[in-house]
């Protein structure tokens, strides 16, 4: 693992929390968080699980190998944590196995981070029904460390014991990458109001070169938002210009231990009742 400072890290508490499967993730789930950082009294802060050197590669980087790529990507990520000015960035550097397995050291490293971020507003993490095994797994690893730390150290703990400081955050929001959200219902959907945050989204996506050579990363990502944010409302103006949509994970996280899949069949039964009734 290594921990990164940025040269422009802004040491504000952080507020913001932003867990990825892979380089360049926390860029396209986080982006409403980094924005807010920039444009507040709090920081963001990013963790990254795998090291991305399973990444598929064509063209100029057919013939770059496992280990060179780990760097070439890392290398990006530090740059764009420089664009955002995080915090700080912590490369856990696991295989994406690792994650799949949720194996002892990549979940106790993983809680023995988050113990340190005790006045968290918003943790930003992949959607549990995104289509990438490796998010699928990350979302799930994040999930089980937050509900382990929520009962072990609750709020009866911190006031007992002093020197436990660990709060759960307010708000856990999962967010698209593979695979949209705009199909989720009203009860579950929740808006990220990216209109303001392009600009920045374009410095940041900019860095991810390696990616963005393989697949556009940085236009297929800002295109959903706008066309999220055109879709949004069928009988007015835009409201938005940009959004990103996220299921509120919070209660599902912090108040109850079903699984993903119960999460998921109280979606599509919430979504059945929508057929046949919109407007
Ligand atoms: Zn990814």
């Amino acid at each position: 693992m290594e921990v990164y400072i940025p040269n422009s890290a802004n040491k504000n508490v952080v507020k913001n929390l932003i867990i990825s499967a892979h380089k360049d993730d926390g860029e396209m789930i986080g982006l409403k968080g980094i924005y807010d950082s920039m444009n507040s009294d709090g920081s963001c802060a990013m963790i990254v699980l795998t090291d991305g050197g399973g990444c598929p590669t064509t063209g100029k980087y057919s013939g770059v190998g496992y280990d060179e790529m780990v760097q070439i990507r890392t290398e990006e990520q530090k740059k764009a944590s420089e664009v955002g000015k995080y915090n700080s960035l912590y490369l856990l550097e696991h295989k994406s196995t690792d994650i799949k397995k949720m194996t002892k050291s990549a979940f106790s490293e993983l809680v023995y981070i988050l113990r340190q971020f005790s006045d968290l507003d918003t943790v930003y993490i992949h959607n549990p029904f995104d289509n990438h095994p490796t998010h699928q797994a990350a979302a799930q690893m994040v999930i089980t460390a937050l509900r382990e730390l929520k009962n072990n150290f609750d709020i009866k703990a911190v006031m007992q014991e002093g020197g436990v400081n660990y709060l759960p955050p307010k708000k856990i929001i999962g967010v698209e990458v593979w695979g949209s959200l705009d199909w989720l219902p009203e009860k579950y959907k929740y808006i990220l109001d990216t209109s303001e945050a392009e600009k920045i989204s374009d410095e940041l996506m900019s860095q991810f070169v390696s990616q963005n050579y393989v697949k556009k990363y940085d236009i297929a990502s800002k295109s959903r938002r706008y066309a999220n944010a055109t879709f949004y409302e069928s009988h007015n103006e835009n409201v938005y210009e940009s959004i990103s949509y996220g299921i509120d994970l919070t209660d599902f996280v912090l108040k109850s231990n079903k699984d993903v899949k119960d999460l998921f069949n109280e979606v599509v039964k919430e979504f059945s009742k929508t057929i046949g009734k919109k407007k």
